[in-house]
């Protein structure tokens, strides 16, 4: 089955991951630096110069991180600088110890910011590097220049652990449940678009999957052709041989198919004892030459059955299509040249 169907639904979840993150950073950026401003402002007489400093910082860093985000539309990048700018943020807070050393209480909402940034991969390298450097720096009060006590660091230390520890395994089985629910699905739908005999798509994949593909990814598919193949004379063979011999052959013919079409080709059921195949990047001479091979190898082969072998044959029609609106039209061009090929005798390609 070509790329293009199998990307639809992946490229929709991660869309939707995609603004999950687009959420958290603009939350992040716009709330988080406006809180800032107004700890900064509040702070801007205080003896400590820095605080203020380091508020109006990382505000106005986020704040440009965001701008430059809606410019260009990077969230990967934007999303790794802002989490680069949390971690600084922590540390340097931490080391001025914020107003009346209250820095640590500030501290506990990145961890969870870090995993709606990063994915849980990265968060929880970039949270357990944070945890190490902030152990360093708590318990060697000299590197820094607030005054802790020594309690309040190793509860701290504790309590911040057991935040990263829940947001990861929160986050690690949404991330599961989310997989484990998408690949349901899309056994789901495959089941859906599957004929059960033959294990071709079936009518249903045509306006479910392929047409919405047709038109969203156009450049993978046009120009293409289409063939419409029925089998001559089923319904003899089948009150001849019973159904279960047609059936049989059915299946054959699905395998026939199979041996002679590219990877990116479809062949469709659309019927009792009629088949679509469609051919992308195929024009009308090329579609004709796989029809005729495939029509010499039915009339060729021996179905062998219960013992018993027959011959089989098949017609065919082709048509040419170069873009979305024209696919319709194109099958039921393909048809008429069928009905074409069925008219002059059958057992042959028209169109
Ligand atoms: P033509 O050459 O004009 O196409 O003649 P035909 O007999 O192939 O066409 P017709 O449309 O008259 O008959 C199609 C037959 O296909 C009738 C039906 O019994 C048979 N058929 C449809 N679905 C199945 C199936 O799933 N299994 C089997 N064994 N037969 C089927
Ligand atoms: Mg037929
Ligand atoms: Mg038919």
């Amino acid at each position: 089955m070509t790329p293009g169907l199998n990307q639809q639904r992946s490229q929709q979840s991660q869309h939707i991951d995609a603004r999950r993150r687009h959420h958290i950073l603009a939350f992040v950026s716009y709330i988080t630096s406006a809180v800032m401003f107004v700890y900064g402002y509040k702070n801007l007489h205080a003896e400590q110069w820095l605080l203020p400093l380091i508020l109006f910082i990382t505000g106005s860093c986020f704040l440009l991180n965001v701008l430059i985000y809606q410019a260009t539309q990077k969230l990967q990048r934007a999303c790794t600088i802002e989490a680069l700018l949390v971690g600084a943020f922590v540390l340097s807070l931490v080391y001025q110890g914020g107003h009346q050393n209250t820095a640590l209480y500030w501290v506990f909402p990145f961890p969870a910011i870090l995993f709606g940034l990063l994915g849980v991969r990265h968060a929880l390298i970039s949270n357990a590097a944070l945890v190490m450097i902030l152990a360093v720096m708590l318990f060697i009060p000299e590197l820094i220049l607030a005054e802790y006590k020594e309690a309040e660091a190793s509860r701290f230390l504790a309590s911040l652990l057991i935040v990263i520890i829940v947001c990861w395994i929160n986050d690690h089985y949404r991330e599961r449940s989310h997989q484990a629910m998408e690949l349901l699905q899309q056994s789901k739908e495959l089941q859906a678009n599957t004929d059960a005999l033959t294990g071709l798509a079936n009518r249903r994949f045509l306006d479910s999957s392929l047409l919405p593909a047709l038109a969203q990814q156009s450049n993978e598919f046009f120009p293409l052709a289409v063939i419409m193949c029925d089998i001559d004379h089923f319904k003899q063979l089948n009150d001849q041989y019973g159904h279960d011999v047609g059936d049989e052959v059915l299946k054959g013919v699905a395998n026939l198919f199979q041996q002679n079409l590219r990877q990116q080709d479809i062949a469709c059921r659309i019927g009792g004892e009629e088949f679509l195949l469609i051919l992308p990047h195929t024009s009308a001479t090329d579609a004709r030459n796989v029809a005729e091979k495939i029509r010499q190898q039915f009339a060729q082969q021996r179905w062998v059955t219960s013992d018993k072998d027959y011959k089989v044959t098949a017609s065919f029609g082709v048509a040419e299509c170069n873009q979305a609106e024209q696919f319709n039209e194109a099958v039921k061009l393909a048809d008429q040249q069928l009905y074409q090929a069925k008219h002059l005798g059958r057992n042959q390609v028209c169109g």
